[in-house]
């Protein structure tokens, strides 16, 4: 509710406060005492009569002021110190397009034989390793990892990105051969596109039968997406996640977007305390509060204390994507954390900081803010047609 009163309105108004209950009592056929408050439609609406536009306008509580300023000082990076840090990939598309599938083949061939039976996935999320060519020699030995999310869901996606908070670098953007686009497959491409994140299409299941890559391109073609021979800047790989044609295409294809289209975002500092996202947490009977998080800046360490959006802790565990313990974790890297006093939701942001005392301030202003109702205030703005001419 808007603490709207007729005397409130009357002064933004400039109605004396006896015309402006005559004229709610005939709009609502109530009556109005100075102090009653007012609903906001029926007070824009007199508003607009006067020329006058209502508009609300939040204002904002001295929790959220506290957490603001927390965050854009523990955001602060030296960009002398930057260094270039691995893309963050997220593998989106219709449902049983070949999302896990894919995932699953990228995962399998990049791990060592002898650990393949040995993969058990404790995160939806890992970095892999993928060798390029030297341009010297033509031997594959530069090696560049990759780390990808397990679909964090368009929502996550879009929720992220609404706070700020894009863990994403590039979408790459699957489409079966044998279906061709699906609505959400530009589902996927629209919100890719809002998060303002880099487009490879992978267009997969070639080795169906039933696969016809021309149209599936041409229904591409139709949503914008042009690879560079049509005036495009978007790369196209055929794949199969059954036999694994195209898997290097499109790891090489996500390199070449990182080097040429993202150098300049690529880039984090290792050397400073960590802050990144948690992608998903949840309560265990024997481990407590396990959570997954993003490392996006600095590196995590064993030990440090961590503010995961109202939660806090030191982390007393740490595990990377094939649950093997770890003591550091520099940008880019998923990991599985324990120690936080209670479960954070999925898409808030985590921060090390020096003090368990700072921890404690900031997670209790977060609480208090989720749990209390905004503050709203409202604000006549004069000159309607100012107003719709800017
Ligand atoms: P998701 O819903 O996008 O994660 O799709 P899945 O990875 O679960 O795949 C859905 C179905 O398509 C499964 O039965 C897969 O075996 C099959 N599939 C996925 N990729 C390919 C492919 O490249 N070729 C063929 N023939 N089948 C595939
Ligand atoms: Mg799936």
């Amino acid at each position: 509710t808007l603490p709207i009163t007729v005397r409130s309105l009357s002064e933004a108004i400039g109605m004396k406060t006896g015309e402006l209950s005559k004229r709610l009592l005939k709009e609502t056929s109530q009556l109005y005492g100075n102090n009653s408050p007012v609903d906001f439609e029926t007070a824009a609406l007199i508003a607009v009569e006067k020329n006058i536009e209502l508009i609300v306008k939040r204002q904002k509580t001295a929790e959220e002021l506290l957490i603001e300023d927390f965050e854009r000082l523990t955001r602060e990076v030296d960009s002398e110190k930057l260094r270039p840090r691995p893309p963050v990939v997220t593998i989106m598309g219709h449902v049983d397009h070949g999302k896990t599938s894919l995932l699953d083949k990228i995962r399998r061939s990049n791990v060592a034989a002898g650990e393949v039976g040995g993969i058990t996935q404790v995160i939806r999320a890992w970095s892999v390793t993928h060798k390029i060519e030297d341009p010297e020699t033509g031997e594959k030995v530069i090696e560049r990892p990759i780390t990808f999310l397990d679909t964090p869901g368009h929502e996550a996606f879009t929720k992220m990105r609404a706070r700020g908070a894009n863990v994403t670098d590039i979408a790459v953007i699957v489409v079966a051969a044998t279906d061709g686009v699906m609505p959400q497959t530009e589902e996927a491409v629209a919100h890719a596109r809002a998060a303002d994140v880099r487009i490879i299409v992978a267009i997969n299941k070639v080795d169906a039968p039933n696969a016809n890559v021309d149209r599936t391109r041409r229904q591409l073609y139709n949503l914008e997406l042009l690879p560079d021979d049509m005036g495009g800047d978007i790369q196209f790989v055929e794949t199969s996640a059954l036999t694994g044609q195209g898997i290097d295409d499109l790891l090489n294809a996500i390199l070449i977007e990182a080097e040429i289209n993202l150098a300049d975002d690529l880039q984090a500092d290792p050397d400073r305390p960590a802050f990144g996202t948690c992608l998903e947490a949840y309560m265990t009977s024997d481990e407590g509060v396990m959570a997954t998080v993003l490392v996006q800046q600095g590196t995590l360490k064993l030990g440090d204390i961590v503010l995961c959006g109202a939660n806090f802790g030191r982390v007393r565990s740490m595990q990377n994507d094939l649950g093997l313990s770890i003591e550091e974790a520099g940008p880019s890297t998923p990991v599985l954390i324990t120690g936080l006093g209670g479960v954070p939701n999925a898409d808030d942001p985590f921060y090390a900081v020096d003090e368990l005392t700072t921890a404690a301030k900031i997670a209790e202003a977060r609480e208090k803010k989720d749990r209390e109702a905004s503050l709203n205030r409202f604000t006549a703005v004069k000159d309607i047609d100012m107003l719709s001419a800017a």
